[in-house]
């Protein structure tokens, strides 16, 4: 037995955010979902918990490592040059530069998303089934679209933007693709209109029953709580959640919907209220800065810096000191709270001017994903605890998969570094989010996200500390697809709905 599923992706949502507004009542359709089915234990992000990184995890169930996408910004050493995908798909468009444009939207999809691991759309089509998108921009799939001959697409293709690209046989993105016509209200990214138009075309979609699996992208609670801080995003959490209503509407509303489709609902990353700026350039005073391709030479720098919301990378170049001691710089900054490097075999992490080491160890303790991990130093440094027999850390979610996760991943930077509670790292332009909310860090705030089923058959299995990885596992096999050591929904019983 299988169902149809839709995946619903709140930008920005975290855990803790949510409840509070199920508490309050200002999610009665994301209420009734978890009423009709559950609402599992915190779910971890990956890191750095920042959008490209955490939309590629969920779409591909892998970390940097398996994704190749390490960040907003990141230093692309094949070409010798910074890759920025902007911090949102409205902002791209607007003041983006071309290469910005084909950074966040072409390239991300199909020059720097790994080859050798499949999208939900891929997996989803490959098995012979429908699968839609909307708005979501890690889309990469099977069917060419050209780009709409809308004002929108008209500019883009005036600028020299790309024809056409490769997406899920239902595919909505913006106003530049549109696989229907669907009467949805105009989006350019901007003053609410992205999650208004997804809710237009959700329903649209779901009126014909037009696919077997779709993901619902909502970003504006991310942008809101840019603006004002994640504390003051219930309004606009209030309008995703009637967005949900509208995708729900065709069928009566939620009970409806579940008896035709299984829904996942889960956010990329959380938020922290930003009330600090650090500049990680302060660190590496003294050492030949590259700062953009057309201002500096990677031959001649040594080291290139990608610092984006509350994380960062640092890339050795030519002559560059060794990992360790460019780690023990950024370590000495106010506002950084850890960094991590590669060292020999094994992993080093030091916060406080304490460190701790781990590797992958078949023979060494569990963690609460079934992750085996040998530990040696100072493991308050990332607090962990043993409870039950597993290790974990409530200030750091999955801590040792999700640095490795980052670290491992063949366009990082040899070092990187991640914000304490209430700072936030000036990006390359100089821009920060003083007073309003960031993310990026490997803190709970930034990385706890709700995980909700509802109208699954049988129960839904996840490992002790849910991730946004297993999300690919856990639509495929509602499905009724089983990719090889991905697929994690439970057996199948009869046709019950909800828990
Ligand atoms: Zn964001």
């Amino acid at each position: 037995m299988s169902r149809k599923v839709v995946l619903i992706v709140v930008d920005g949502l975290g855990r803790a955010v949510l409840e509070r507004a199920l508490a309050e009542g200002h999610a009665p359709t994301i209420a009734r979902l978890v009423d009709r089915g559950t609402l599992h234990p915190p779910c971890a992000s990956s890191f750095p918990s920042l959008t490209p990184v955490c939309l590629s995890a969920i779409a591909t169930g892998r970390h940097p490592d398996g994704s190749f996408i390490p960040g907003l910004t990141w230093y692309r050493r094949g070409e010798g040059r910074f890759v920025e995908y902007g911090s949102s798909f409205g902002a791209t468009l607007v003041e983006g530069t071309l290469e910005s444009i084909n950074d966040s939207i072409l390239n991300l999809n199909h020059l720097h998303l790994s080859q050798q691991v499949r999208t939900l759309f891929e997996t989803v089509e490959d098995a012979g089934l429908v699968a839609g998108a909307i708005n979501f921009y890690v889309f990469r799939g099977r069917t060419r679209h050209p780009l709409a001959r809308r004002p929108l697409g008209a500019l883009a293709r005036r600028i020299g933007f790309t024809d056409a690209v490769y997406g899920p046989s239902r595919f909505f993105f913006g106003e530049l693709f549109q696989s229907d016509m669907t009467g949805a209200p105009a989006n350019i990214g901007l003053g609410g209109g992205n999650d208004r138009h997804a809710a237009a075309v959700g329903r649209w979609l779901v009126a014909r029953d037009g696919f077997d699996f779709l993901l619902f992208y909502l970003p504006e609670v991310d942008m809101a709580s840019h603006r004002s801080g994640p504390d003051g995003v219930l309004d606009v959490l209030g309008r995703a959640d009637e967005a949900i209503a509208e995708l729900v509407s065709p069928c009566g509303g939620v009970d409806g919907f579940l008896e035709r489709y299984a829904v996942v609902l889960v956010a990329d990353h959380g938020q922290s209220a930003v009330t600090a700026t650090a500049d990680l350039r302060e660190a590496l005073h003294g050492l030949r800065l590259f700062t953009s391709s057309r201002a500096s030479d990677p031959a001649r720098s040594a080291v290139a810096l990608a610092a984006s919301n509350r994380a960062g990378m640092v890339y050795r170049l030519a002559d560059a000191p060794p990992a360790a001691t460019l780690a023990r710089r950024l370590e000495e900054l106010p506002g950084v709270d850890l960094v991590a490097f590669v060292d020999g075999p094994g992993y080093v992490v030091r916060r406080d001017g304490r460190e701790l080491r781990f590797t992958r160890d078949a023979d060494g303790a569990p963690d609460l994903r079934h992750g085996r991990w040998a530990v040696t130093g100072d493991t308050d440094v990332l607090e962990l605890e043993t409870t039950g027999g597993a290790v974990g850390s409530l200030r750091y979610p999955n801590p040792l998969e999700r640095l490795t996760g980052l670290l491992d991943c063949v366009n990082a930077g040899e070092v990187v570094c991640s914000a304490t509670t209430g700072y936030e790292f000036l990006d390359a332009g100089g821009s920060h989010h003083l007073g309003g909310g960031s993310h990026g860090s490997l803190l709970a705030t930034d990385s706890t996200v709700p995980l909700v089923t509802a109208g699954f058959d049988g129960p839904v299995l996840l490992p002790d500390e849910p991730s946004i990885t297993d999300i690919h596992g856990l639509v495929a096999g509602a499905l009724g697809i089983a990719p090889a050591g991905a697929a994690r929904a439970g057996p199948v019983e009869g046709r019950t709905v909800g828990r």
